[in-house]
């Protein structure tokens, strides 16, 4: 019986090492905070791993960056850079005709404005991230400060990816914007199609705004997320492959993947690639599922595991011979 047990654990740690394998990641990050105290106030409350992109002359920058930063939780700056449309800017928004000493300028303003940044994204800037020359002068910028780029991807043949070569500077790129609209359903329907991009292409990033309609639905969304998604900072992602590259520095293939055993009995073969640290004592089912953590047990991959070690256990061999 002991002997069952103990497989048992070393089961449940290979299936929750299997869906981490497999999990679809999914990057949130929220734009345009240090202007909105209170529903940004409510983005805090969020998984840490949903981060946070700083407008670095908002009035609350400092503190937005410095707070979440003490979360844990990623910090970019949201670089605001010229749009081509007609509208109100940004003080110190990046233009392609700037020099590159006034580009510098502003960067090192944003970074002393924005502590703890990792990262830096676009704020509007269709006009200057379609700019080669201008987006090689941000990218000259950024490499001495080791902030990677998440190219906002307002325009479709934004150079920053072609930018970026011969720099250190690694680009990310938003595959899915949250909320276009302010309708619930609307983005509720935006953050379904980025967990399904996770799931299907292995990752995927999308960004929001502090507003109300967008913090409510990631309120209810958030703790459904399906078992084989997982949260991740924008970070995880820097040597993802990010599909349809037209060039550039950081193209990286993806990694071959050895599929997992996943034996049909679970109590035979397959068990011996699973490293996992096993329990001395004597344990039951539901120690096994305390072991876990009531977090996890409560979640859909919890359920899941409980399912199916209800299900084997009902057709588990009677005791083994050893
Ligand atoms: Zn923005």
């Amino acid at each position: 019986m002991r002997y069952i047990k103990t497989r048992t654990v070393v089961l449940i740690g290979c299936l929750l090492q299997v869906c981490t394998a497999q999990a679809g990641k999914l990057s949130i990050v929220i734009d345009d905070v240090g202007y909105r105290p209170h529903e940004e106030g409510a983005v805090l409350q969020m998984p840490t791993a949903i981060s946070v992109a700083v407008l670095p002359n908002a009035p609350h920058a400092r503190l937005m960056a410095t707070r979440a930063h003490s979360q844990g939780r990623e910090v970019l700056i949201h670089m605001p850079m010229a749009p081509l449309s007609k509208q109100p800017l940004e003080r110190d928004t990046l233009q392609p005709s700037m020099s590159s000493e006034e580009i510098q300028r502003i960067i090192r303003n944003a970074v002393n404005n924005v502590p703890y940044a990792v990262g830096m994204n676009n704020h509007m800037g269709s006009a200057m991230t379609s700019s080669l020359p201008g987006m090689q002068k941000v990218m000259q910028a950024l490499d001495s400060y080791q902030l990677y780029f998440l190219d906002s991807m307002t325009i479709g043949n934004s150079q920053a990816t072609r930018a970026a070569a011969g720099t250190h500077v690694k680009v990310i790129k938003r595959k899915v914007f949250l909320d276009d609209t302010a309708n619930e359903a609307d983005i509720r329907r935006q953050f379904n199609r980025a967990v399904d991009l996770a799931r299907r292409t292995g990752s995927a990033i999308a960004i929001g705004h502090p507003r109300p309609a967008t913090v409510k639905v990631l309120q209810q969304m958030l703790p459904t997320l399906p078992a084989d998604i997982v949260l991740v900072k924008p970070s995880a992602l820097l040597n993802e492959p990010q599909g349809n590259s037209s060039g550039g520095n950081n193209y990286v293939p993806p990694p071959v993947k050895q599929p997992k055993p996943q034996p049909k009995n679970p109590f035979t073969g397959g068990i011996k690639q699973c490293k996992v640290k096993l329990p001395k004592e004597k344990v039951n089912a539901s120690t096994v599922i305390n072991v876990i953590g009531e977090s996890v047990a409560q979640s859909p991959a919890g359920t899941f595991i409980k399912r199916q070690w209800q299900r084997w256990t009902d057709t588990a061999p009677a005791k083994p011979k050893a």
